[in-house]
């Protein structure tokens, strides 16, 4: 089958290997769709030491049951799933209290598991029975449910800033998880969303997504136009989707007393120390939080959001190519002419 395949930083390339196989507990899926992560990008530019090349890559996939394993229990052939994809252990600390996005043995698929971007995939034992296998609302095309990986992440950032109705969520960043975030908190019940992005393609993008308030940043002074927006108060939530230690920075003066700030996106390393105004968040009561990956119930309030009328979808998927078009699918997303890629087999 064919398949992407990462062999080294600068070094992707795609190729035949063999179709895995299907194992005691494991699940064969034929992939219908796999979307080009931003990490995937990082990977294939930067390399990524914690992976043991050769190893297919990625993590945002949906496909079809082929072949269900001896003894994995709950599926059958002809379903479709999609996963939360980094796989928990089960045993450790954070699994035994339930946050298995936060396991201290995660092994992401696409990373530590042979991934997405193929054919066919092989879903490990353990993952089939820690329940990282979720399965697909009828009518939600393949491409769409492809992006329950990272809108389950925006949902867990919705869930840990407990984004409740009425409340004013500023998204800082209009890249496609920035876009994901606002339309998870709109689900979560937010009343009023403001978006902010510097000039460019970005926000030449964010144009075709409703919210109230879009904001150049660049422009306009991001924290008066809060401001007049909430009365004088400031932001419920504050979500920073933006790699950029001057907007995480720049959070704590649009939030509210008592209001939350979430890091969504993270920062380089050596670029990952801010300097932040203790008495705001002292005086504020301000709450201070990130936000990493996701769980399969998230994954599966995703699917439903998902399948929603109103959740842009379609609009997020700017670009579907084959499997051997990986190179042109990175080219999009560095040009910012893409918002997620679709890759079909
Ligand atoms: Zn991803
Ligand atoms: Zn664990």
């Amino acid at each position: 089958m064919k398949a992407v395949v990462y062999h080294g930083k600068n070094d992707v390339r795609v190729e035949q290997v063999p179709v895995p196989a299907c194992g005691p507990g494991e699940l064969l899926v034929r992939i219908e769709a796999c979307a080009v992560c931003g990490s995937d990008l990082k990977t294939f530019q930067n390399g990524n030491p914690r992976m043991q090349p050769p190893i297919t890559m990625g993590h945002e996939f949906s496909g079809r049951v082929e072949a269900v394993g001896a003894g994995a229990r709950g599926f059958e052939p002809g379903e479709r799933i999609v996963m939360a994809t980094s796989v928990s252990c089960g045993e450790c600390f954070y699994c035994r209290k339930g946050w298995t996005n936060l396991c201290a043995n995660l092994k992401p698929m696409g990373f530590a598991f042979p991934g997405g971007m193929a054919e066919y995939v092989a879903i490990p034992e353990l993952a089939v029975r820690r329940g990282h296998v979720v399965k697909v609302p009828a009518g939600l095309a393949p491409e769409h449910a492809a992006l329950a990986e990272p809108v389950s992440c925006a949902v867990n950032c919705a869930e840990i800033c407990r984004i409740a109705k009425g409340d004013t969520v500023v998204v800082v960043g209009a890249g496609p998880m920035g876009i994901m975030n606002l339309y998870a908190a709109r689900e979560f019940g937010a009343g009023k969303l403001i978006l902010a992005q510097r000039a460019g393609k970005r926000l030449e993008q964010a144009r075709q997504f409703a919210c109230d308030r879009l904001v150049d940043s660049g422009s306009e002074d991001l924290a008066k136009v809060v401001l007049e927006e909430t009365g004088g108060v400031g932001a419920d939530c504050v979500i920073v989707s933006a790699p950029s230690q001057a907007a995480q920075e720049q959070a704590l003066t649009l939030a509210r007393k008592k209001g939350r700030i979430c890091l969504f996106a993270s920062l380089p390393v050596g670029g990952n120390l801010l300097s932040l105004d203790s008495r705001k968040i002292h005086y504020g009561e301000l709450e201070l939080v990130g936000a990493s990956d996701s769980t399969a119930r998230q994954v599966e309030k995703a699917l439903s959001f998902l399948a929603r009328p109103q959740f842009p979808k379609e609009k997020l998927v700017s670009h579907t190519f084959g499997l051997e078009e990986i190179h042109r699918a990175f080219a999009a997303m560095l040009s910012r002419e893409a918002m997620r890629v679709i890759l079909k087999p």
